[in-house]
């Protein structure tokens, strides 16, 4: 299933983008819940972490190795929070995986 992200993919609609090579993208949160927060995603259309196999070991691979490197670059040397909600009791809205990055301030433990 196509979703939002699908079309910042394929740069129907703009997004702030922060890093992009074949496999994945990060872009800046629209509705951000922290000084720093930026998804990364696979291009690859897969819906959510019950979705993924073994074939998808590459790309979930790039794509924390990103969320760090991202982070770094954004100023989190002293930590930040990463994030896949999943799924309907996980609280996710858009059915396109999706690594949430948050930092630059403390989080509280546990989330909601
Ligand atoms: P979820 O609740 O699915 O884990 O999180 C989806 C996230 O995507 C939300 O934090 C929401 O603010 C963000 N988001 C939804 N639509 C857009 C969009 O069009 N552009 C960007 N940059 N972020 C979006």
């Amino acid at each position: 299933m196509s979703s939002i992200f699908s079309k910042i993919i394929s740069k129907q609609i703009p997004a702030d983008i922060l890093y992009e090579d074949d496999l994945c993208m990060a872009f800046r949160d629209i509705n951000p819940q922290a000084p720093t927060h930026f998804l990364v995603i696979p291009k690859k259309e897969i819906q959510s972490m019950a979705d993924l196999t073994a074939d998808d070991q590459a790309i979930v691979g790039q794509c924390l190795i990103v969320a760090a490197q991202v982070a770094l670059e954004e100023g989190l040397a002293n930590g930040y929070r990463l994030i896949a909600n999943t799924l309907e009791d996980g609280g996710q809205e858009v059915p396109h995986l999706h690594f949430h990055i948050l930092g630059g301030r403390k989080l509280n433990w546990p989330p909601g």
